[in-house]
């Protein structure tokens, strides 16, 4: 941790604190706009969650943050999965034009096997920008299907548009808690926002969450399997990689399967009366 996150960090803490302190009980929501509170998470995960998967192409949305989402809905809990493109040029024997079809229609169809909704902002492919009309248009997309859970890319990708989806989403989560940011809907606040485990985004990934994916890992992997990158058409060999994963983390957690997950540092914040 450098000086600059520790700081940050710390300033989190006690912001964190005066959240929790200020909602008193855990069933209260948090009070701090735009923030995920530590002391709603015990409440929040009583109840089916509500959740939605951000990414930059709808292969990540489904690859790295699908199982999560089938699990959520799997257990009476609703779930989106909103690209910000179609991956339009990741195939290097099919035009953009009808590899964005494609994607957008696998898309569709993998969303629907898996109980979910399939949303697009039709940004191009590899150009994806952290602007505020990006923001703000995940902001509008958050508040109308209010999710209490947000899962997105990590930060730390070699590829430009996760990165890019990353900063979007972190503001995006904010702006939606803002009361006095006036949009056609009204405020919602993301209760807990976590990284994905992307093979393109491993640096510094340290996961802290593992969730046991293996009553849906077979429907999960089928909703993927619409996808042709899925099945190695372009080049990486997805199904071997993230089944497999599945695997490997399911040992590290004591199930046959399990995706692992990476919070933001405040959401790991405890406030506790013993230790
Ligand atoms: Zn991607």
């Amino acid at each position: 941790m450098d000086h600059s996150t520790r700081r940050s960090f710390l300033k989190d803490l006690s912001l964190g604190t005066a959240a929790f302190s200020a909602a008193g009980r855990q069933d209260k929501p948090a009070s701090m706009p735009g923030r995920p509170s530590s002391g709603t998470l015990e409440a929040q995960a009583a109840a089916p969650a509500n959740i939605m998967a951000i990414a930059a192409h709808p292969g990540d949305a489904f690859f790295a943050m699908g199982a999560a989402v089938a699990l959520t809905v799997r257990r009476g809990g609703q779930g989106v999965f909103l690209s910000l493109s179609l991956g339009e040029k990741g195939s290097s024997s099919i035009a953009p034009e009808r590899y964005a079809a494609l994607q957008r229609e696998a898309a569709i169809s993998a969303a629907r096997r898996l109980g979910a909704q399939a949303e697009f902002l039709n940004y191009l492919d590899g150009e994806i920008a952290a602007s505020e009309e990006a923001k703000l248009a995940v902001c509008d997309i958050i508040r109308r299907y209010k999710p209490n859970v947000v899962v997105t890319h990590w930060r730390g990708s070699w590829h430009k548009d996760h990165v890019a989806c990353y900063d979007i989403v972190e503001d995006a989560v904010f702006y939606s808690g803002l009361p006095a940011l006036t949009r056609q809907h009204a405020a919602h606040n993301v209760a807990k926002l976590y990284f994905a485990d992307n093979w393109e985004d491993a640096t510094g990934f340290a996961p802290d969450t593992y969730l046991d994916i293996t009553p849906v890992f077979d429907v999960w992997r089928e909703a993927c399997a619409l996808f042709p990158m899925w099945r190695g058409e372009t080049g990486f060999r997805y199904d071997d990689y993230y089944s497999s994963l599945s695997v490997a983390r399911g040992c590290l957690s004591g199930s046959a399967h399990a995706v692992a997950l990476m919070s933001p540092p405040e959401q790991l914040v405890r406030h506790v009366q013993a230790l």
